[in-house]
């Protein structure tokens, strides 16, 4: 399967297939500069999915940078010593680094191409369900910094997106479950056919079955390529849609200090769920809709409530999380609400003391 990401000049394509990684040689070997590509990856990466790579390569020589596994990977110094290495290793501005790995790998490779000689270029082949269906596609490269996370970066856009499902066999189910959420994520913002095929065939994209994950990832992805290509910056407010239970997510994550304890996906299936369940309190909303989204949630065994997601915060103390969040314009924050499953919006309108006081309802109800 390919699908294209129609950015004109910056326009690239993504390719989905079983396989990719063990015929990377006919893929990548453009890319190889005196038979040698330079690939970035994580130890955890390298211990499962970089021999395979290299296999594929057939002959082609990798020069491998492994960096530790872990968010805290997306740091300056890290960032610091990965551009060091490779202006030892002579990167040129033509040159394509491969990034091999997850959202975490994707995002500090890609902010390194960005910068290293004003930008050089580089491809994604990410092997984590939710780098494959959102972290992967659309540029946003970055690292975390003292005052929050993804703050420091820039959009780039990669010249390739080689997603090979099968990279998935090796990751722990966890991981899959919390890159499933970004799945669903897309039919609930405007897509309620995709929901329903969501509820039928999520328990079995969870089992390991190759057909519902294939099917998921490329649904996705196109999702994710169109509202890049309508809304590449993020200006329009078509891209801000992909943030939705990201805001309340956020909050959840800073208190659980952005650990181990909730991972990005599960924050944002819990964000989610609050989303609707806020649009529900606002009168937006049907309660069944909002209903159903947390059932299916539960289901799979992701988190919709505060305490399943480990919170132990007040509301008040989870809006000044949000408060902190980049999104802030002028005092307000824009959250997305929705009318129903596929019908998402922005809301500039919502009062942060509202926020407060549903989420501690939300405590009164668990
Ligand atoms: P991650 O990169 O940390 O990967 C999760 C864990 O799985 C790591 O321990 C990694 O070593 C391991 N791993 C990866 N692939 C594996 C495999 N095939 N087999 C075995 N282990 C494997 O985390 P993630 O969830 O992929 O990404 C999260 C990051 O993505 C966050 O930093 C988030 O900010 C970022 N993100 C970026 C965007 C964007 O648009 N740029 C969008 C969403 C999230
Ligand atoms: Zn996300």
């Amino acid at each position: 399967i390919r699908i294209d990401v129609g950015l004109g000049k910056r326009a690239y394509p993504i390719l989905i297939e079983a396989g990719l990684l063990d015929r990377a040689a006919d893929l990548l070997g453009a890319f190889a500069r005196d038979g040698r590509l330079v690939v970035v990856t994580d130890e955890r990466v390298a211990a499962t999915q970089l021999p395979r790579l290299a296999a594929g390569l057939d002959g082609i020589a990798i020069e491998p940078i492994v960096l530790p596994a872990g968010e805290s990977t997306k740091s300056w110094a890290e960032l610091e010593a990965l551009t060091d290495r490779l202006l030892e290793l002579g990167v040129e501005r033509s040159d394509h680094i491969v990034a091999l790995g997850g959202g975490v790998i994707g995002d500090l490779v890609g902010f390194a191409a960005a910068i290293v000689k004003r930008g050089c270029k580089f491809v994604q082949v990410p092997t984590t369900l939710l780098a494959q269906v959102d972290s992967s596609v659309g540029g946003k490269t970055a690292i975390n910094s003292k005052a929050g996370k993804n703050l420091i970066g820039a959009f780039h856009q990669p010249s390739l997106v080689l997603i090979d499902p099968t990279t998935l066999d090796t990751l722990p189910p966890r991981e899959i479950r919390a890159g499933y959420a970004e799945v669903v994520k897309y039919g609930l913002i405007d897509d309620p056919d995709f929901f329903d095929w969501c509820e039928a065939n999520g328990a079995a994209l969870l089992a390991g079955d190759s057909d519902a994950r294939l099917h998921a990832i490329a649904h996705s992805v196109a999702a994710k390529a169109r509202t890049v290509a309508a809304d590449e910056r993020e200006t329009t407010g078509r891209r801000a849609l992909l943030n939705l239970g990201h805001t309340f997510g956020h909050a959840l994550e800073a208190d659980t200090g952005f650990s181990d304890r909730l991972l990005h996906g599960e924050a944002v299936a819990a964000g989610m769920a609050l989303a609707f369940r806020f649009s529900v309190r606002q009168g937006l909303c049907d309660a069944d809709d909002a209903a159903r989204v947390t059932r299916h949630l539960e289901e799979v065994g992701l988190p919709t409530t505060l305490g399943a997601a480990g919170v132990s915060a007040s509301g008040e103390k989870l809006v000044t999380y949000m408060e902190h969040d980049k999104k802030m314009e002028g005092g307000r924050l824009p959250f997305l609400l929705a009318r129903g499953i596929g019908r998402t919006f922005l809301d500039r309108t919502v009062e942060l003391a509202e926020v407060a006081a549903f989420l501690d309802e939300e405590w009164l109800v668990e």
